[in-house]
């Protein structure tokens, strides 16, 4: 219970007021929430937004016998989730795979009765080269890619012992976490074949400039993969056969949700939370859950503000920008599946084969670089020639999340320095209202599993809060 604000917990619902629909269980309201002058009441908590975080925070409240209304500004549910399909084919226009150490995860797919589907591997693997590209030898490529990855995250099994409790030495990351990826690429002063090989892969998890990624936030996914280039490479293993959205589907059922409803404000008076739509309706709960990426923290108006350790990390950003576009392409001309890595730089950050289309056309997954207009098939089809030159675009689906509105950035990915000045003082509640979102775990940022960490931890705070 929290002493500073002593609010009953408003477990006797009222009738009345507009019904919400229930996602899943695909049925109305039974106990529609009130309205008293204008503003809906009758929840214990407010979660705002459905992505992975929000479906976690909002199911934990349920299941803790609680009623909690999410809140979500698109017309879909998932957020960076986002099942969909192409031409027939089922798709993943945001985050799609899993590492086996996602084990929050795969605990959840578990309970739903969902299961995984694993990817065929590839037959073809093309890296840069002086100026072009060229297919390699995938086996040496993959063991050196190995090696210098392990150069570069040497000294993470010190300074990350327990990878899932990233400040257990804070002593140690004071000299680590200022990092940029790039710092640390120049401070190996590798021969230019070995920089090429993995300069792009760094650059791609940043948002295209490895200046701009932390040395700790990969380090930290290498310590969670075992501190090893095996479990780093495993972090595509597997799928959701039914689509990432399936399982956030699946958590939300039975709860309470109203999509086309962006949150504009959010106050806490003490007593209860007040959050406003843009469009102007008003819902107030004892708290409120903010489930949105850190980007739009600063979209939404705060009262009492935004502590400066919250407001600092969402001018900055978390969620990478400026390239965070995953494009979906149709192509000719491509009959093996293979895999590409762009240098840094390049229009294209990475390639890889996905499937076949009945025709023969191949479904491939490229995310952008810099300079490459992704809304321009032609622009895509150079930039995609350049590497496999027998390429022909045929058609394309371009997600460009840095550019969503409701999102305003890719996967979580710390800046040089964030994580010794976020955590842990990210993870606490501003008053009567909690966080959550993939962008800010203690574990795998810019992850589902991430994304269910802060869920889970969001709604035990909510809960004692009621
Ligand atoms: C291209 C891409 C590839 C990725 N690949 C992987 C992967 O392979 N594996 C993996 O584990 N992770 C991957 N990720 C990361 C993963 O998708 C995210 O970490 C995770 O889905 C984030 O969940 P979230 O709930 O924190 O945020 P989100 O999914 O962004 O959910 C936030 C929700 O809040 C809503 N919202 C925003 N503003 C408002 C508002 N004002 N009012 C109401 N609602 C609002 C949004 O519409 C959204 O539904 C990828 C991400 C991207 C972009």
């Amino acid at each position: 219970m929290n002493k500073q604000h002593p609010v009953s917990r408003r477990s006797v619902l009222k009738t009345g007021g507009t019904a919400a629909l229930a996602v899943g269980a695909g049925s109305l309201l039974t106990r529609p929430a009130s309205a008293e002058d204008g503003e809906t009441t009758g929840y214990d908590a407010i979660v705002i937004g459905a992505g992975f975080a929000g479906a976690t925070a909002a199911r934990d409240l349920k299941d803790k016998g609680l009623r909690p209304l999410v809140l979500e500004a698109r017309d879909r549910v998932g957020g960076r989730v986002y099942s969909s399909d192409y031409d027939g084919v089922a798709i993943e226009r945001g985050g799609a795979w899993l590492h086996p150490n996602y084990h929050r995860t795969y605990a959840e797919i578990q309970r739903y009765g969902l299961t995984t589907v694993v990817d065929a591997p590839v037959q073809q693997v093309i890296y840069p080269r002086n100026g072009t590209y060229a297919p390699v030898d995938p086996v040496a490529t993959s063991q050196r890619v190995g090696e210098l990855l392990g150069r570069v995250f040497e000294g993470s099994r010190d300074y990350f012992p327990r990878p899932n409790e990233p400040l257990y030495r804070a002593d140690l990351l004071k000299s680590v976490d200022p990092l940029s990826l790039a710092d640390r690429l120049k401070a190996l002063n590798l021969s230019s074949d070995d920089r090429s090989l993995i300069h792009g892969q760094l650059a791609t998890y940043s948002g295209g400039d490895a200046a701009n990624g932390g040395l700790t936030a990969l380090a930290q996914w290498w310590a969670l993969c075992d501190w090893s280039a095996d479990g780093w490479n495993k972090m595509t293993a597997a799928r959701i056969s039914t689509g990432a959205t399936s399982l956030v589907k699946a958590m939300l059922s039975g709860v309470d949700i109203r999509l086309n409803s962006p949150v504009a404000s959010v106050t806490d008076s003490g007593g209860k939370v007040r959050v406003v739509t843009k469009s102007g309706q008003a819902f107030s709960a004892p708290v409120a859950v903010v489930a949105v990426p850190v980007n739009i923290w600063r979209t939404i108006q705060f009262n009492p503000g935004l502590p400066a350790v919250f407001a600092s990390a969402t001018t900055e950003g978390v969620g990478v920008r400026p390239h965070a576009a995953k494009m979906w392409l149709r192509v000719a001309g491509v009959t093996t599946r293979l895999a590409a890595q762009g240098e840094a730089g390049d229009p294209i950050a990475s390639l890889v084969t996905h499937g076949t289309f009945s025709n023969g056309d191949a479904l491939m997954i490229a995310l952008n670089g810099p300079g490459l207009n992704v809304s321009d098939r032609a622009s895509v089809d150079a930039a995609l020639k350049r590497i496999v030159p027998t390429a022909r675009v045929i058609s394309m689906k371009v997600q460009d999340w840095v550019n969503e509105t409701y999102t305003q950035g890719g996967w979580g990915m710390r800046r040089p320095g964030q994580m010794l000045r976020q955590l842990p003082a990210i993870h606490q509640p501003h008053g009567r209202i909690t966080f959550a979102t993939g962008d800010m775990p203690n574990g795998w940022i810019g992850s589902f599993e991430g994304a269910i960490e802060t869920g889970n931890r969001a709604a035990n705070q909510a809960a004692a809060l009621i």
